[in-house]
């Protein structure tokens, strides 16, 4: 069975994006953990998060996957930026363990002119302060289309980054398909695409997959989504995405520029390219 959902809202809390979900076909949906922008996160209403954990149970859904602020960046060159992506990440994993077993999806960072090498162990500083041996929550790296000083446009820096983290086990990638088109990856050659992230990161670490298309061809660095079919990745490449038998079992996320019936419709036609 296909596990696929789309980014929604968490304006209304926990248990109403479960049930958005459910009405639009999907089984697993991303959200931001707080406003995008970075400030202070909403209370947690214990008993709105156990509702969705019973309600992620009762209809069998795939990880869900909160995505941290993408105005973080745990790769500046200010002591002060990076502080704050700490303390806005520690935070977010504590609440995470109110919706224990799921993912955490971040941007690794923008190294902004110090250097890959130097925004690397920045990142890899954060991350070893961060995860603790009890949280039950993974952390994943997205995979970035390397616009401007973008850290993670390649394979290869990820796994510059997973190799100078401690607890690794509670490390994985969330692979976007606009990302790695955008960052030169030919997706048309999905084989091939797979067999290097295999090679240099490993497949058991890729633990969730954004599903977009882009306005962009490969090696373009825009990070500009498209909804499915509608721009230069196509509906044929992504029906590939989802049934590789690497990936088909991993939960799939749209973040295409779509209302929720766009996002339903979507979520229709991918489920009947899914074999
Ligand atoms: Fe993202
Ligand atoms: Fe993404
Ligand atoms: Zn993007």
């Amino acid at each position: 069975m296909l596990h696929i959902g789309c980014h929604l809202s968490s304006a209304d809390g926990f248990e109403a994006m479960g049930k958005t979900a459910l009405e639009i076909g999907a089984d697993t949906f991303q959200f931001f953990t707080r406003n995008p922008r970075g400030s202070k996160a909403k209370e947690i209403d214990p008993q709105d998060a156990a509702a969705l954990c019973r309600l992620l149970k009762e209809h069998h859904f795939a990880p869900i996957i909160a995505h941290a602020p993408y105005t973080l960046n745990p790769a500046s060159a200010e002591a002060k930026t990076r502080e704050f992506a700490l303390l806005t990440m520690q935070d977010d994993l504590k609440r995470m363990e109110y919706v224990p077993g799921n993912l955490y999806n971040f941007h690794p960072g923008s190294h902004v002119g110090q250097g890959v090498e130097k925004g690397t162990q920045f990142i890899i500083e954060l991350l070893n302060e961060i995860l603790t041996p009890a949280q039950t929550t993974t952390v994943l790296l997205e995979t970035m289309a390397g616009k401007g000083s973008e850290i993670g446009r390649s394979f290869d820096e990820l796994k510059r980054i997973l190799d100078g983290v401690k607890l690794n086990g509670k490390m994985g990638v969330c692979l976007d398909t606009c990302h790695v088109s955008d960052a030169g990856y030919d997706l048309t050659q999905l084989d091939q695409v797979i067999a290097a992230f295999d090679k240099q990161i490993g497949l058991k670490l890729l633990k969730a997959v954004h599903l977009n298309d882009s306005l962009n061809p490969p090696g373009a660095h825009k990070d500009r989504h498209a909804v499915i079919g509608g721009g230069k990745i196509g509906t044929e490449t992504l029906s590939g995405v989802i049934n590789h038998p690497a990936l088909k079992n991993l939960p799939f996320c749209l973040e295409t520029p779509n209302d929720l019936t766009g996002y339903a419709r979507e979520i229709k036609l991918l489920r009947s390219l899914y074999k």
